[in-house]
């Protein structure tokens, strides 16, 4: 991936089109996370930047999004890949964010609604899979979906405050764990994430 092609893209996206509320609306221009509702946040722009850098994804790659929130990171995500998977447990959120890539003409998402930390069976492996919500472990089954020589970011840790691992598999099926940076996301739910 040309680092600077995500960032010309990035910059030219809009963050309030991926929020409905009318006060939040105002903040979009902020490097931070907002409110979109049901308890749950649009990511940082800056870390949303970062982490799709450190993913590394290219125009062939199959790409597994878990959370996916407003859809603002699936739009950068789908923009520089072959196609995403993207799976959200909030249907009211994908339904959202469902609308919204579509009227920015993204053909190359496919959605579901259900419990992420168990990842897509159905289509894995995946060469990128990026989780933006946060893991108590590192999900066994999202390590098992990632394909040889891919690459997966995720942020590992307690509600508090998580590390944000670049995970790899090497051509011999090794998995090495890298920590990038602290972070703060909320919690992925369920069977392989934190208690419902
Ligand atoms: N990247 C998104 C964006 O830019 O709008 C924000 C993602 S938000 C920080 C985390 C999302 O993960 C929330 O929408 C939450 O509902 C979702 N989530 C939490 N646990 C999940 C799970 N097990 N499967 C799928 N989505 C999950």
């Amino acid at each position: 991936m040309d680092p600077k092609e995500p960032e010309a893209y990035f910059r030219s996206l809009d963050r309030s089109f991926f929020i409905d509320n009318g006060i939040m609306k105002n903040y979009a221009h902020i490097d931070g996370p907002l409110p979109i509702g049901y308890g749950q946040t649009i990511s940082q722009p800056s870390l949303v930047l970062e982490m799709t850098r450190l993913l590394s994804p290219g125009m062939d790659s199959k790409v597994l999004e878990i959370g996916t929130g407003s859809g603002y990171q699936t739009a950068i995500l789908a923009k520089f890949s072959a196609k995403v998977y993207t799976v959200e447990r909030i249907a009211e959120l994908m339904e959202k964010a469902k609308k919204r890539l579509e009227a920015l003409n993204f053909s190359n998402i496919c959605y579901k609604v259900g419990d992420g930390s168990k990842g897509w069976q159905e289509y894995a492996p995946y060469d990128r899979i990026m989780v933006t919500a946060a893991a108590s472990l590192l999900p066994k089954e999202l390590v098992d979906q990632l394909a040889v020589g891919g690459r997966m970011v995720i942020p590992v840790g307690p509600p508090s405050m998580q590390e944000l691992k670049l995970v790899t598999k090497t051509s011999k099926g090794d998995v090495h764990v890298q920590t990038v940076t602290a972070v703060r996301f909320v919690e992925l739910k369920g069977e392989y994430g934190w208690n419902e």
